[in-house]
């Protein structure tokens, strides 16, 4: 049987989304709406676009060299099975994986759903909880609110865990041939609208 998943963006390589150079997968669907949440357009579970396990894999992996994958949402647990599967796939090839959620590690576990602890399985790095407005703090690497929290689940990237505070959050800045300005990573609103009335 084919495994498909609904994914809003795919970016072949970032600097922005977590340890080192990665591709990163933006899947679609959300069922938490965070108050305050940057990607709204992500909770719709029919959005997006259908796109095959096995391809994604093949397209990571023919893609632009990178250390792992990050896996965002949307809520990438919502998709837990595929997201299993297409982790297990990279993990064969060496990568690591890195993915975030809005529920939290104890509720995932403790849940028992067999694709839940597969993803879980399969994770080096997760960043769990909600995103929380009125806890914004853009200190800490990839996250933007006080309650969210990193999990080393293997010793993949157990050296950060020491050194987080050394590590700075980032934007990327892509300019389409056709002019359009895409950004992704994390910034106060601030200055990513000082970035934007430079750029436009
Ligand atoms: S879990 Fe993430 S994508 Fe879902 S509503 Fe919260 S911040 Fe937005």
């Amino acid at each position: 049987m084919v495994t498909t998943l609904r994914i809003h963006k795919f970016l072949p390589s970032t600097k922005v989304e977590g340890p080192g150079t990665r591709a990163c997968l933006q899947v679609q669907g959300c069922p938490i709406h965070c108050k305050g949440c940057a990607v709204p357009f992500t909770w719709a579970e029919n959005g997006g676009i259908s796109v095959e396990v096995e391809a994604l894999a093949e397209r990571v992996m023919k893609g632009p060299q990178v250390e792992g994958i990050t896996f965002l949402g949307g809520e990438p647990f919502a998709q837990a099975a595929a997201l299993a599967e297409l982790g297990r796939l990279l993990k064969q090839e060496g990568l690591s994986i890195m993915t975030f959620t809005g529920y939290q590690y104890e509720e995932l576990q403790q849940g028992g759903d067999p694709d839940v602890l597969a993803l879980l399985a399969v994770t080096d790095l997760l960043i769990d909880g909600p995103f929380q407005q009125e806890l914004l703090d853009t200190s800490r690497p990839w996250i933007g609110s006080r309650n969210q929290r990193y999990h080393f689940l293997t010793e993949r990237y157990r050296h950060l865990e020491e050194r987080l505070q050394h590590i700075p959050n980032r934007l990327e800045v892509r300019l389409a041939p056709d002019g359009r300005v895409a950004v992704n990573g994390l910034a106060e609103v601030e200055q990513l609208e000082a970035l934007l009335r430079d750029l436009l």
